[in-house]
């Protein structure tokens, strides 16, 4: 934690403000963040990933430092251009859109579009004609934390086809994207996706279709109990990558860091509300705190995203517990089936600093379930 937001929480306890759970992100680390993937590649053109963090606050440092920004919705694309980014410094890369968002994005001056298959062609080439398209590859994802499932991407043997529509359809295409899934711990987790793209550049250029771009996606890690790799190690295993794979041929690139861009700048400070037991004999206790999977720790869903967790217990004996959110919804429980160690002295009342929030913690949270407000970001 950043000595700024240890003072910010401190200064909002004496205050008497701390009564909800909050999110405090500090923007010099995502200044830094910036800096460091520029420097790891600094080939690739960086196209912040808005779904991590799309704070006004955020949206305009990185605008300011130059990133491009890739958006999900019309809405991501309002805000991207909102905090300064010029539409050519946007793409649309949700490969699941509505024709009329994709000429309202078209009308908004967006010309570079994500898809994988057909029929998403045909409504670009329909409702945002001309413009450039790059196809998604499946991907297994082996090795993340929190992998992106079937649900993106085709075959490579159809990425060609996809693309070959839309050329004919009168559309540019550009390139390919592939994202080897969220949280990847694997540094070399790149290299057999290149290798894949790279297949298809060649396959593309048999039926006259000259790509020039790969879209690297995101997946780089942020610090949560494990520790991750540095993203240079990133940097430099994926410049391997792209010379094995395409020789003196290295095409533009693309990477679109979310996680790794925010995650490690934001702290979510919590109340534990209640500390019980299930029956006099049951040694494990259920720690119930103020924010749980409704109020913005929905990255708990499968447990696989194990936050740290700091209080000022720390050094004192552990013993795992579950922990559980606030709300009504039985599913409302973090972790479970791996319980969590925390501290034997823990009291209801004692706050909390859950580390590593700063990405897919807000967003999530949107909503006032079971009457709990929707939680409070502060950018520092
Ligand atoms: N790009 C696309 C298309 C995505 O869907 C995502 C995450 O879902 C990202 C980038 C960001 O990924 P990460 O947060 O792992 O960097």
């Amino acid at each position: 934690m950043t000595e700024r937001i240890q003072e910010f929480l401190r200064a909002r306890r004496n205050e008497g403000q701390d009564l909800e759970p909050c999110l405090v992100v500090d923007l010099d680390v995502v200044r830094d963040n910036f800096a460091s993937f520029a420097k790891a590649l600094p080939d690739s053109r960086v196209f912040y990933a808005v779904k991590a963090n799309p704070a006004p606050e955020v949206l305009s440092l990185l605008a300011s430092l130059g990133s491009c920004f890739d958006c999900a919705s019309v809405q991501e694309i309002q805000m991207a251009l909102a905090a300064g980014a010029t539409p050519d410094r946007i793409s649309f890369g949700n490969t699941i859109k509505k024709e009329r968002d994709i000429a309202r994005a078209f009308a908004l001056g967006i010309r570079l579009f994500s898809v994988d298959c057909s029929a998403e062609v045909e409504k670009i080439a329909r409702s945002a004609p001309g413009s450039k398209v790059f196809c998604r590859i499946l991907y297994d994802c082996a090795g993340a934390e929190w992998p992106l499932s079937r649900k993106f991407g085709c075959d490579p043997e159809m990425a060609v086809d996809v693309l070959d529509a839309a050329k004919r359809l009168g559309l540019e295409p550009y390139g390919i994207s592939f994202h080897v899934g969220s949280q990847q711990r694997k540094v070399k987790a790149w290299d057999r996706a290149l290798a894949m793209a790279a297949t298809v550049f060649r396959d593309c250029a048999e039926r006259g279709i000259n790509l020039s771009m790969v879209n690297m996606g995101g997946g780089f890690p942020t610090k949560y109990l494990k520790e991750v790799p540095a993203v240079v190690q990133y940097g430099r295993s994926i410049f391997r990558a792209l010379r094995k794979h395409f020789g003196n041929q290295i095409p533009e690139t693309i990477i679109e860091p979310g996680r790794g861009m925010v995650g490690n700048a934001g702290i979510i400070e919590t109340e534990v509300v209640l500390i019980s037991k299930k029956s006099d004999e049951d040694e494990m206790r259920w720690v119930y705190l103020d924010i749980g999977k409704f109020g913005g720790l929905a990255e708990t869903m499968d447990e696989s995203i194990r936050y740290a967790i700091k209080s000022r217990h720390d050094g004192a004996e552990m013993a795992p517990c579950v922990l559980a959110g606030p709300t009504c919804d039985s599913a409302d429980v973090m972790y479970e089936k791996l319980p969590y160690p925390l501290p034997v002295t823990l009291e209801i009342g004692d706050k909390l600093l859950i580390e590593g929030t700063g990405a897919y913690t807000s967003t999530y949270s949107a909503v006032a379930f079971n009457g709990f407000p929707p939680l409070r970001t502060y950018h520092i």
